[in-house]
């Protein structure tokens, strides 16, 4: 068994949360949480964690040089290099509007790029 010592970021009052980890990998209990948001922020961050991945994108035509993306919900821990290849390799034409999709369905996720601002 593995004991992991998290401070949960679901909220600002950050609770220090202690997960315990079965061998097989699941989680065998969570305490420390005071509420039930820190308990799935827990067991997701210990099973398949997650991540909001906020960047820019190049923008072709127009006056601004880049334009403020983010992922429309969080996307698995360990793709986000290759989603930040595949964002670098990108560019978006002129005129761009917040909550555009920039890309869609990034690597396979279902999980869409869209700005977060204007680009005109
Ligand atoms: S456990 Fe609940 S109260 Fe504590 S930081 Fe997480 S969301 Fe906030």
């Amino acid at each position: 068994m593995e004991k992991r010592e998290l401070v949960c970021v679901a909220c600002p009052l950050g609770c220090r949360i202690t997960v315990e980890i079965g061998d097989d990998k699941s989680v065998l209990s969570v305490t420390g949480n005071t509420c039930k948001r820190g308990e799935e922020y827990a067991k997701t961050e210990c099973t398949s964690p997650t991540r909001m991945l906020t960047t820019t994108v190049k923008v072709t035509g127009g006056k601004a040089v880049v334009v403020p993306v983010k992922s429309a919900s969080p996307l698995p821990k360990g793709l986000l290099m290759d989603c930040m290849k595949v964002i670098n390799k990108a560019s978006a034409a002129a005129p761009v509007k917040i909550g555009d999709t920039v890309i869609s369905d990034i690597l396979g996720t279902g999980v869409d790029i869209i700005a977060t601002n204007n680009a005109e």
